[in-house]
Formats: C-alpha cells, sequence, structure tokens
C-alpha cells in the first residue's frame, strides 16, 4: 500500500491514508482525500477558492483513473459545483464514455445530484478584479466582455504563479493502482482552456500491471510530451520508475515553442516505489507520502531538475522560456 500527493494534496492525504489503512477500494480513499482538498479554500486551485479564469469565472476540471480495469472518468471546465473530482468519478461508474466537458459536465453533474456552490471566493473575486482594473486598459474594460482576450491570457500573471493543483497516487490493499487529480487549471487562463489534469495520459495515468503517474505544472507541456502515459509506458518496457520519469522528462527537453514552464512528475510502481521530480521547479517543493508504518503521511523535498535556463517574458502564469541558443520558445 501506499499514497501519495503533491504539495496541495496536505488537507486530503491523511483521510485518504485511514482510509486504505482501513482496506478501503483505491478510489474511495482518492476521492475523499481529493474532497477535502476542493474544500480547503486555503488552497487557490483546486475547488470552492480556486483562481478564475480572465473573465473572473471558475472552471473546474478533474479526473480518476483505476489502474485494473483501465476504466477513467473526467470532467472539464466544470462551473458551480463543489466536488468535481465526485463528478469524474461517476462518469468512470455510470457512463459509457470517459470525458464531459462544460454545459454537458454540468448537466450530468446535476443528473447526478451533485451538490452546487459558489467557486468564487472573497479573496479570488478580490485578486481578479485587481488584476482586471490593473491590467485591462480602459477601453476594454468599458466593452467588457466582448473584448479579444488573446494578449490578456498572454500577459496574465495569477498571484501564485499558476501553482498548483492536487493529484493523488495510490495501491490499495488488493494492489489496485489508482489516480485522481482536480484542479482550476491556471489562474487567468483563456475560457474553455483545459489543462492536463482531465486528461488521461497527460496528467495522470494507472496501471495495476506497472504503475501510475501524475503531473502538476504546466498542463500545455505534459499534454504535448504524453508524460504520465509515458511514465507508465516505459515501466512496462523494463525501467524502473526512477528511470521511467527521467525519460519522461528526456522528451520534455524536446519541447519547442509555446508554453514551457514549471512541472512536477509525481509516479509510483506496483512495488511500493516512487520518484517525484520538479522540473524547473523551485526550492520548497514538496510532496506527501504514506506507507503503513508512518503514523501519518509526510512531506518530503522533491528532485528538482532544470530543463529550460532562461526566462523572457514576467515570472507569471505565462512565462515563455526562449531556448539557449536564442531560437523562440
Ligand atoms: N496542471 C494544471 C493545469 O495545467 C495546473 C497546475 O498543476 O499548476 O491545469
Amino acid at each position: 500500500m501506499i499514497v501519495i500527493a503533491n504539495n496541495e494534496g496536505k488537507s486530503g492525504i491523511p483521510t485518504a491514508a485511514r482510509l486504505l489503512a482501513a482496506g478501503a477500494p483505491g478510489l474511495d480513499a482518492l476521492e475523499a482525500g481529493i474532497e477535502l482538498v476542493e474544500d480547503d479554500e486555503e488552497v487557490c486551485t483546486v475547488g470552492r477558492g480556486g483562481w478564475p479564469n480572465l473573465l473572473g469565472e471558475v472552471e473546474l476540471d478533474a479526473s480518476a483513473m483505476h489502474g485494473t480495469s483501465l476504466r477513467t472518468g473526467a470532467v472539464g471546465g466544470l462551473k458551480g459545483f463543489r466536488h468535481p473530482i465526485r463528478v469524474a468519478r461517476q462518469v468512470l461508474e455510470r457512463l459509457p464514455h470517459e470525458l464531459l466537458i462544460g454545459a454537458g459536465a454540468e448537466r450530468f453533474a446535476a443528473e447526478i445530484g451533485a451538490e452546487r456552490i459558489e467557486l468564487l471566493t472573497e479573496r479570488s473575486r478580490g485578486a481578479w478584479q485587481r488584476w482586471f482594473e490593473a491590467e485591462v486598459s480602459e477601453e476594454d474594460r468599458r466593452r467588457w466582455p466582448e473584448v479579444a482576450l488573446e494578449r490578456y491570457c498572454h500577459d496574465a500573471v495569477d498571484p501564485e504563479i499558476g501553482k498548483d493543483t492536487t493529484v493523488f497516487l495510490a495501491q490499495d490493499a488488493e494492489r489496485h493502482l489508482v489516480s485522481g487529480t482536480s484542479t482550476s487549471g491556471w489562474g487567468w487562463k483563456y475560457p474553455g482552456r483545459l489543462g492536463d489534469s482531465p486528461i488521461i495520459g497527460a496528467g495522470s495515468y494507472a496501471d495495476s500491471r506497472y504503475g501510475a503517474c501524475a503531473c502538476t505544472g504546466a498542463g500545455e507541456m505534459t499534454i504535448r510530451a504524453g508524460t504520465s502515459r509515458a511514465v507508465v509506458l516505459y515501466m512496462k518496457m523494463g525501467m524502473s520508475v526512477g528511470r521511467a520519469v527521467e525519460e519522461a522528462i528526456n522528451d520534455m527537453r524536446a519541447l519547442q515553442g509555446g508554453l514551457l514552464n514549471r512541472v512536477t512528475i509525481h509516479a509510483i510502481d506496483n512495488r511500493g516505489n516512487h520518484r517525484v521530480v520538479a522540473v524547473n521547479g523551485m526550492e520548497g517543493n514538496h510532496y506527501w507520502l504514506w506507507t503503513p508504518g508512518m503514523d501519518a503521511p509526510q512531506a518530503f523535498p522533491a528532485e528538482i531538475v532544470e530543463i529550460t535556463p532562461q526566462v523572457t517574458r514576467k515570472k507569471g502564469a505565462m512565462s515563455v522560456y526562449t531556448r539557449p541558443d536564442g531560437m523562440p520558445g
């Protein structure tokens, strides 16, 4: 048995660990843990209190995967519901589909009786309002929201520099591997932008025969590199969990142009080993781990690896790097 959560998973991992220790199915433990993070208003990128998009609306993404059936469920751009992870789990359990977005996801959430909630808090509404007043031109403020948003999503700087999301990985007492994610995505994102969290294979993947992986940070990069699926596939091909993560980081080195920024890769294998690496990470990046024998989950620092040395834009949610040879992106 094992459970790993990223730094933002602090408020949920003790419950997930307790449930796993009591023999609960992995997905039940993850869902219960992630719901607590969704309710934790100190976490500004998950559930209520998550940073809104450029229009000041909170759009939530979540996913769940069972590594034995290889069933998945995910929602993207869900507005107005308290627990996107619960809705994602029910997509997995009830529908012949894997991913619902926007109005369809909201319709399904209502159909299953999911709880509605106001997702903006005083803090997140205030932060957006301050950004709006400081960064949006007077003319655009007059015409808002009938304005071109492209330039704002390039220049936007959310108050926490885009961190984070919550991701959980576990192996339960029956040796099933599971993964779960939940996020409001990057603050000040273009409306409708999906990150990697609801994209199975990018933001998470679990296969009970080999291992599981989940990522946080710039989902644009892990979508392009297919990171979570790649890590598990590299394990299938015989690499250790540590080597598999290194190989996925090598894949990221090939990315050119677009948004290149921080990504943290969390991975476990089916024998209880794990590796967590923060690509272009910052001091203080950490994750939570619980295994039987530990009284409580403990925080450990993530390893830090640099792959993009030079920042060209202001350091913010949409930082873009230049290659060392001076080529764009
Ligand atoms: N990976 C998330 C996304 O791209 C954001 C994050 O973890 O910071 O939406």
